[in-house]
């Protein structure tokens, strides 16, 4: 007897004897054991210090007394509650507590005796089960892809709702069928049906599978999907499931083909370059291709400066970089060079390319070609026959370059240039060899004056202007010679000129001081009056009205 106390207080579960006395149930005994989970001693019970009511928590008590209440009322000799839970301090502790009925010998009952067992761990251990199984539920129920469940031999186990909707099926349609003779795969050829088979078959043997996949909906609209096929493994390493998921990316498939339409038609349609951050060629569309007449090949790699043309003005191109660089939009206008050496004008915007840190990481330019409209303007500014610019143009410079010289506070200059006998050369020679002298005339003109200042433009006729600014008296008159020597330097002759063997130039000049408040007029006006003085004066040379 001792042996099986000792036996009992050295197992985890706490046994006890419950006797009636005067009709109440007594505790007659319970091994030392029960200081484990009450935190109470055997005697502390015994002597009804404690009672095992007290420590029941307040939750499961109602149901505890109950069952208790009906233990004597029921058949069986032995009963088990439902778990319950004793508060022990600040602890929660889980009890399995089975009871059995001793009879006596009329049948009734007066004693019975019981088992404690803590399973608190047990039960945690299992409520994390529990947790785990709810939450892969959940996932199942609610996620937003299409999930499979089919055993290791590809028949539907389980199908989520998601996976229902996209194709509009029922779980009775599915469940219990095999994958490959699911109804979206109808429409399958035989073929195709065995390839399914086999998919599963390897998946079955533990291999994954991703593929893509369309098939078509009951409302007989093509879906398009991602399938993975992924094997579940038991213990032992067999396959056990196979878990199929999907995502219908029919919308994100039908995004990509209007993007890449549009992508297509940007790429025959519009003039578009991308530069890495040294100006070199990382994209560029077709359209651009065509226009330059390179072959996309030839330009990939290359430095966009293949197309800058040489008459562009270097600060154009300074301005450009300093401004994208910094990460800002550039616009502008600049003459482009082709393929074949011929040229195109472009109005250019170029926007810098950021990654997602904020740095720089290349260059957009979106090109428009304005050949058409530069060579109109230019028509409209230049003269049919000498190819200098016009009596138009000199009315708009006239005006623009008198302003900027009061502003900066330089000289304007205005000559009037008039060639001298000039009827006589054209009865002499012809009209047509007065046209050519004409239009050598103007281009020794147009490339003895070399600076930025300066401007050539033919007035009419026989008679040229010359506007410069930023000149003194003396650099003036420096200028004006220069013109004279290289007309006459041309050599062309003029033997009815009496006042010289080769065709000459008579200049009038007007300089006007920063503070003048002569009017465009006036000047014209003056410069001409000099010219009149030249040509009275005998002609070949130049007057100067200060
Ligand atoms: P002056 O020394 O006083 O300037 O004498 P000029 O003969 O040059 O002056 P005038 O104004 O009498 O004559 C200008 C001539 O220029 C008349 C015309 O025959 C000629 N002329 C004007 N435009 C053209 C042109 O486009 N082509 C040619 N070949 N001749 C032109
Ligand atoms: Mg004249
Ligand atoms: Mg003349």
């Amino acid at each position: 007897m001792e042996k099986v106390l000792q036996y009992l207080n050295a197992s985890p579960t706490v046994f006890f004897i419950l006797k009636k006395i005067n009709g109440l149930w007594e505790l007659e005994y319970v091994t030392d054991n029960v200081i484990k989970i009450y935190g109470k001693t055997a005697d502390d019970f015994l002597k009804r210090k404690y009672y095992h009511s007290d420590f029941i928590h307040k939750v499961d008590l109602k149901r505890f007394n109950q069952e208790a209440s009906s233990i004597s009322k029921i058949e069986e000799d032995e009963f088990t509650y439902e778990p319950y839970r004793i508060v022990k301090g600040s602890q929660i502790i889980w009890l399995n507590h089975t009871t059995k009925i001793i009879r006596d010998k009329n049948g009734d009952v007066n004693a019975y005796y019981g088992y404690l067992t803590d399973i608190t761990k047990q039960k945690q251990l299992y409520n994390e089960l529990s947790n785990t199984s709810n939450i892969l539920d959940s996932i199942f129920n609610n996620s937003f892809n299409f999930i499979l469940l089919l055993d290791n031999k590809g028949k539907l186990l389980k199908a989520n709702q998601t996976s229902l909707q996209i194709v509009g099926l029922e779980e009775k349609n599915v469940i219990g069928k095999y994958f490959w003779n699911l109804p979206w795969w109808s429409y399958y050829s035989e073929k195709e049906k065995e390839s399914l088979i086999k998919d599963i078959s390897l998946i079955s043997l533990g291999s994954t599978l991703k593929e893509h996949k369309y098939y078509f909906n009951t409302l007989n609209k093509r879906i398009e999907v991602d399938f993975c096929f992924s094997p579940v493994f038991d213990d032992e390493g067999n396959v056990t499931y196979i878990l199929c998921e999907a995502h219908d990316i029919t919308q994100s498939i039908n995004t990509q083909k209007k993007l890449d339409q549009y992508i297509n038609i940007v790429n025959e349609h519009v003039y578009i370059s991308i530069s890495d951050l040294n100006g070199r060629v990382v994209n560029i569309s077709d359209a651009y291709c065509k226009l330059t007449g390179y072959l996309r090949d030839e330009l990939m790699g290359k430095n966009h400066n293949i197309f800058k043309h040489p008459d562009n003005d270097d600060q154009t191109f300074v301005e450009l970089w300093e401004t994208i660089t910094k990460g800002r939009l550039w616009k502008g206008e600049h003459k482009n060079i082709k393929k074949d050496g011929s040229f195109f004008w472009v109005e250019n915007s170029i926007t810098p390319n950021f990654d997602e840190k904020g740095n720089i990481t290349g260059y957009t330019s979106i090109y428009n070609d304005i050949t058409d409209k530069k060579e109109i303007s230019e028509l409209l500014i230049t003269d049919y026959l000498t190819k200098i610019y016009n009596r138009r143009h000199f009315n708009t410079m006239f005006n623009l370059e008198l302003k900027r010289s009061h502003r900066d506070k330089n000289n304007f200059v205005l000559m009037i240039l008039d060639i001298d006998y000039f009827k006589q050369y054209n009865d002499t020679y012809g009209h047509a060899a007065g046209d050519i002298a004409l239009e050598k005339v103007a281009n020794t003109l147009k490339y003895t004056l070399n600076r930025a200042e300066d401007f050539v433009f033919r007035l009419g006729g026989e008679e040229f202007g010359v506007i410069t600014s930023k000149v003194n008296i003396n650099g003036v008159k420096i200028l004006a010679n220069r013109l004279k020597e290289s007309i006459q330097n041309l050599n062309i002759k003029h033997e009815s000129s009496v006042v010289c063997n080769y065709l000459s130039i008579s200049i009038g000049i007007k300089i006007v001081e920063p503070t003048s408040k002569l009017s465009q007029n006036d000047i014209y006006k003056l410069a001409d009056k000099s010219l009149y003085k030249a040509k009275e004066e005998g002609r070949n040379k130049l007057v100067i009205s200060y």
